[in-house]
């Protein structure tokens, strides 16, 4: 029977070390980290993320910044703000909360983010650092992940690593996060063949697909660890992930929950990009 990850514990000690480094900033510096963020609209799973974040703002006693726009705000009207806030210096980090409206190009938006600011690591200068491995902040899902395979103990150098997904925002960072680590890396997607088979073969298995239940048991090795990254609401308002657990956990040797394994990481990671936001556009790193 598996082990259980608790993302709650190690993310609760991401925020801590945060915590920490933003109170020395503050008494040693007279530096108060800052977040700006921007929510377009009223999609209500978006609300519950951006009060998520301000309140882990406040915990890690960051200043945060909210700015939550009518849902018909012009992508120029929204340009406008990303560029004022690229210039305050209170300001270190900037997260402009997708889905965008449809009327809005989110790619022009992210791409509007000062690279400096772009916490999130969704800009493309970003994104090519991250790929180079030559990079300040990680995309915060697979950077949650990392920290939470390291705190397994489990050595990623020469492991048979499988990602299910390639999205730009999970699996492809994802992959390459694994193979800096030295992983031998197979990412898989929906036109992918024989995955059973390929999943049969992971050391380290992370999931990231967005259908409920979609790996089950068989599909896992005999000691593997497995990372359920799968965030998928029931219709009884449940919310479950990409794993079937009960069965997968017969077979794992780690395996994380939902919800407490991969989500409480996201937002203790987006804290922790923005501290590095702040020193790096203070001199101090
Ligand atoms: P996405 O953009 O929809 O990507 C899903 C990926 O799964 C795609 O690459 C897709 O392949 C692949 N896929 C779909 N059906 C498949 C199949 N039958 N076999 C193999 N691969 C298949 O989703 P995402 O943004 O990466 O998110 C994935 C999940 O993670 C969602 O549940 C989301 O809610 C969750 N999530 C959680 C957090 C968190 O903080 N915990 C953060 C972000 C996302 P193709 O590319 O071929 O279409």
């Amino acid at each position: 029977m598996a082990q259980i990850i608790d993302g709650k514990q190690v993310s609760a000690s991401v925020k801590q070390e945060v915590k920490d480094e933003a109170a020395k900033l503050r008494d040693e510096k007279g530096l108060k980290v800052g977040l700006a963020v921007v929510i377009v609209g009223n999609n209500p799973a978006s609300r519950v993320y951006v009060n998520n974040k301000k309140k882990a703002c406040e915990a890690v006693g960051f200043q945060s910044f909210e700015y939550a726009l009518d849902e018909s705000t012009t992508q120029e009207q929204l340009l406008d703000l990303v560029n004022v806030l690229n210039r305050d210096d209170r300001v270190n980090g900037i997260l402009v909360q997708l889905p965008l409206p449809k009327h809005i190009d989110e790619k022009t938006v992210i791409d509007a983010i000062s690279p400096e600011k772009d916490v999130d690591a969704f800009h493309p200068v970003n994104v090519g650092r991250i790929m180079i491995g030559d990079y300040a902040f990680l995309p915060c899902t697979p950077a949650g992940v990392m920290r939470l395979i390291a705190s397994t103990g489990t050595e990623i150098s020469g492991k048979q690593c499988v990602v299910i997904g390639r999205s730009n925002i999970v699996g492809k960072p994802m992959a390459m996060l694994l193979l800096h680590e030295s992983g031998t890396v197979t990412v898989c997607h929906s036109k992918t063949k024989n995955l059973k088979e390929i999943c049969l073969g992971a050391d380290i298995l992370v999931v990231a697909v967005g259908r409920a239940n979609f790996v089950t048991g068989d599909m896992v090795k005999e000691g593997a660890v497995v990372i359920d990254v799968g965030m998928n609401r029931l219709d009884d308002g449940k919310l479950c992930g990409d794993v079937e657990f009960e069965s997968a956990e017969k077979k794992a040797s780690y395996i994380t929950p939902v919800p407490g394994g991969v989500g409480p990481m996201t937002i203790a990671m987006l804290m922790k990009n923005t501290l590095t936001a702040a020193k790096q556009q203070n001199g101090l790193t």
